[in-house]
């Protein structure tokens, strides 16, 4: 497996003039971003949110399983957490109180503040632990979230939560447009609430973690609801990876629509990673890539993603600076600095 990231460029994001492509000898690079930071994909996760702790994800994780299917999937992806075959696996700590102290931590040390959701009780002491850094989210799933548009609505207005996200549908099988949402759609929009949806992919073999329910779906799939809705200000987490042309195509249809790095920085190889982005920011849509780290437990995730980006060969500073900070700024109509 493919390692890099973490060894050669991950140990701060100050550091990293010196990493990346430009080490062969090209033109200069562009110098790495150091100011202040959103991360647009925070979860208030639990340490056991990937398997029992502790558990470690790899950098480009999905390649080269070489799985036998005699095995069941769900085992043999444990495994991997458990026993990393990686040379640098990222390590999630042991207990919930430590998920939430070191993200904060690095929060802190790399002046970030980032939009959190997952359980509201766990989003809710994560605000009281460090009110300053989060802008409060509320994750939603139409195969088990209880709330009606109606209590949605109330809760946003007395200020629970500012983003609805990070809508999971996808990993039941619900894709981006199924009518059972159309209410959700039209109460984002009523309200103006910024929505965040998971658009892309979960972890390698995602169908046989979810009993079989996950689906594929290009950015396409949310083509209707963005014509329907023309006010909604969606950002699609993922980035509809890998679909590029598909992602393109949409953001060059609606100028309203942004897209997230969740995850990325460690779910491909990293050559993949840079492919995809640079196909996008190719086309012109640096303005409307956003940074997130979709940290879960493993808070190492958050500077591995900020890396992915400082090192990118095809931003200019400029870039790196709005991925990083302003898209969300502006997205997210936030008061800058
Ligand atoms: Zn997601």
């Amino acid at each position: 497996m493919r390692q890099w990231g973490a060894a050669m460029c991950g140990l701060a994001a100050g550091m990293l003039a010196a990493c990346g492509a430009g080490a062969v000898g090209a033109a200069p690079e562009p110098a790495a971003y150091t100011g202040p930071i959103i991360d647009v994909h925070l979860h208030a996760a639990s340490a056991s949110a990937n398997g029992h702790p502790p558990t470690s994800i790899c950098v480009g994780i999905s390649a080269n399983l070489k799985y036998d299917p005699a095995e069941p999937w769900g085992q043999v992806f444990g495994r991997l957490a458990a026993e990393p075959t990686c040379e640098n696996p990222i390590w999630g700590p042991m207990t919930d109180e430590e998920v939430m102290s070191e993200t904060i931590a690095v929060m802190r040390r790399l002046n970030i503040r980032g939009v959190l959701s997952d359980a509201p009780g766990a989003v809710n002491t994560w605000r009281e632990a460090a009110p300053e850094l989060f802008i409060p989210a509320r994750m939603f799933n139409l195969a088990y979230s209880r709330e009606t548009p109606e209590m949605l609505g109330e809760a946003f207005r007395n200020g629970e939560f500012a983003v609805l996200g990070e809508v999971t549908n996808q990993y039941a099988g619900f894709l981006a447009d199924h009518e059972r949402f159309d209410a959700y759609w039209a109460l984002a929009e009523e309200l103006d609430i910024p929505l965040g949806i998971h658009m892309g992919v979960g972890p390698p073999g995602t169908p046989a973690l979810t009993g079989g329910a996950y689906r594929l779906q290009s950015a396409r799939q949310i083509e209707d609801v963005l014509a329907r809705h023309p006010r909604l200000r969606v950002y699609m987490m993922h980035a509809g990876y890998p679909y590029a042309a598909e992602t393109k195509a949409m953001l060059y249809a609606y100028p309203q629509l942004y897209v997230d790095t969740g995850i990325l920085q460690a779910s491909v190889p990293r050559a993949d990673y840079h492919a995809f982005f640079s196909e996008l920011v190719q086309a012109g849509f640096a303005d409307r890539i956003m940074f997130g780290s979709d940290q879960m437990n493993w808070p190492g995730l958050i500077e591995e993603g900020i890396n992915a980006i400082n090192e990118a060969p095809y931003l200019t500073y400029e870039q790196k600076k709005a991925i990083l900070h302003d898209n969300a700024a502006r997205f997210l109509r936030l008061e800058t600095e």
